[in-house]
């Protein structure tokens, strides 16, 4: 069956809500993939209480457990790879290839936090300090209970697999809320963690389009863990503060790509391409805008150039990469690349009839002014926009000039991780793109308009946890001083202490 028969004026991809079911299709053919329950509000209420009887159980398994239970889980979703990647080609329509490297990233990311959870969340000694020497100080870190996790469709199994993970291993229960893009990716990892945990329901799912995450966001959840546009993250933060549910939020991008003069132009000019193009530019972290030293812009655009042409997006399963998933962001491509033509950009690598959809050719447009849409905002396609400088200075001042603070790259031999400081983002990569997401101990995340909070690595597990401190008094002291008997002599030992230890250095020298 052809979904768009039914919705004749969307185009192919575009879900439907038919009979109550939500109905996925391939975003080249228009074929139906395959079919969910829709969830209303009263069904997400249902999935979030289930949910939180199954945290108590999945949180009383302890981190061997769990980590048990993960690495299982880890290990089926690679034994079932070929299942897998093929549905992630037919319903978001990348090639299978990339599906496996989205997946390679997914099983690492399981592996490290089922591996991690215990110790970085498990209970430690810290020191008591001078004023409580008769303290025993513990720290650990509680589950919080329920985690409503929202999920975008351009990676439809990594993205959300950043917070389910480290949720899941921290001892949360997770309800999760797949893209309408791509629920059936969704719901399959919710099946195959079922298979592994069928005890309770641990890890589940609720489809549908806004509305269902707005539900979620309301229901109750301990935390709302999102990831999509800037425009959604806001309205999700809105809603969430009327029940101050907090949020984790993981929206958009306009990842720079800076070349300094002492560059390698080969490799700087592979990875911009691979960095704008894979995924068809449907990548939070994808490179969007390119800084070249102005030294090395002539060779560089003539390598980005010949690199760009030999890229040709297609249908087949080992095309360099597929179609707009999602229909409606062709629109936004189109915007971008007609405006900065008509303000004076030149596109060295195809051009306006390059976005004809559903598979967009490479753009490369030069001369754009700093203030088009192309430059400013997300694009999402597989697109570039080169700039040249006249030193490193002008290329981080402009590569910090948008609202985003996602990812970056810097090319330089000298000074890369000087640069890569300098960048206001969550994350930069030195001499490669991208390599940053599969380094399961460093933390994703954004700043600005990108949002705030952090997936992966040890920031990434205390996200789905609360710090609890404890005290716990050894003997007790000879005075008394958290107590109405304190006397004037405790009183002025303390002072005495007090100026002794913190009194100094106030004159500066
Ligand atoms: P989107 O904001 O349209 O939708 C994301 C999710 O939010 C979907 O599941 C959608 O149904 C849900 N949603 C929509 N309205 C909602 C509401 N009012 N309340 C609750 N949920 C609601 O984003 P998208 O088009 O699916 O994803 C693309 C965006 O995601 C891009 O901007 C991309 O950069 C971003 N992204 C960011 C990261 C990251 O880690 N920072 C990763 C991948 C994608």
């Amino acid at each position: 069956m052809t979904v768009t028969d039914q919705t004749s004026t969307e185009r192919p991809g575009t879900p439907a809500f038919v009979d109550g079911f939500l109905v996925s299709s391939s975003p080249v053919t228009g074929e139906e993939v395959g079919r969910v329950p829709v969830s209303d509000a009263a069904g997400v209420g249902t999935a979030v209480e289930a949910a939180r009887a199954a945290a108590v159980w999945w949180a009383g398994l302890g981190y061997a457990g769990r980590r048990a239970r993960l690495l299982r889980w880890r290990a089926t979703i690679t034994q079932r790879l070929d299942e897998i990647t093929d549905l992630m080609h037919r319903e978001n329509g990348k090639p299978t290839d990339d599906a496996m490297l989205e997946l390679l990233l997914v099983v690492h990311h399981i592996d490290w936090a089922a591996k991690k959870a215990s110790k970085v969340l498990g209970p430690r000694r810290v020191a008591s300090g001078m004023l409580a020497s008769n303290i025993a100080a513990t720290l650990e870190y509680a589950p919080l209970g329920v985690i409503g996790v929202i999920g975008p469709w351009n990676y439809p199994a990594f993205t959300p697999m950043g917070s389910i993970a480290y949720a899941l291993a921290a001892g949360n229960a997770v309800v999760f809320k797949p893209s309408e893009y791509t629920p059936l990716v969704g719901q399959w990892l919710v099946d195959t963690f079922a298979e592994i945990v069928p005890e309770h329901p641990v890890l589940t799912s609720v489809h549908g389009g806004g509305e269902t995450g707005a539900a979620l966001t309301t229901a109750g959840v301990d935390k709302i863990a999102f990831t999509g546009s800037t425009a959604t993250g806001k309205k999700i933060m809105a809603a969430a503060a009327a029940t101050l549910t907090p949020v984790l939020i993981e929206c958009g991008g306009k990842d720079p790509l800076l070349v300094d003069a002492d560059a390698d132009l080969d490799a700087a000019a592979d990875a911009a391409v691979w960095g704008g193009m894979s995924n068809g530019g449907q990548t939070c972290i994808g490179i969007e805008r390119v800084y070249v030293h102005e030294a090395v812009y002539e060779p560089f655009l003539a390598k980005l150039t010949a690199v760009a042409q030999s890229v040709t997006p297609g249908e087949a399963a080992d095309a360099h990469y597929g179609p707009a998933t999602m229909p409606s962001q062709l629109d936004v491509i189109r915007r971008h690349v007609d405006d900065a033509l008509a303000r004076g950009g030149k596109a060295v690598v195809g051009g306006a009839e390059s976005v004809s959809g559903p598979f967009v050719s490479p753009v490369v447009l030069t001369d754009v002014p700093e203030d088009a849409a192309a430059v400013q905002e997300e694009t999402f396609g597989p697109t570039l926009t080169v700039s040249k400088v006249k030193d490193m200075d002008e290329a981080v001042e402009r590569a910090n000039g948008t609202p985003y603070g996602l990812g970056a790259a810097v090319f330089s031999k000298r000074r890369g991780v000087e640069l890569a400081r300098r960048i206001r983002s969550g994350m930069t990569a030195v001499n490669s793109v991208v390599s940053f997401a599969g380094v399961a101990s460093l933390p994703f995340g954004g700043v600005g308009d990108s949002g705030f909070g952090r997936i992966h690595g040890e920031d990434g597990l205390r996200e789905f946890a609360r710090p609890k401190a404890i005290a716990r008094q050894r003997f007790g002291l000879p005075m008394a001083i958290y107590s109405f008997t304190r006397t004037d002599k405790t009183n002025a030992l303390l002072t005495r202490t007090m100026r002794s230890l913190y009194g100094r250095g106030a004159r500066s020298r």
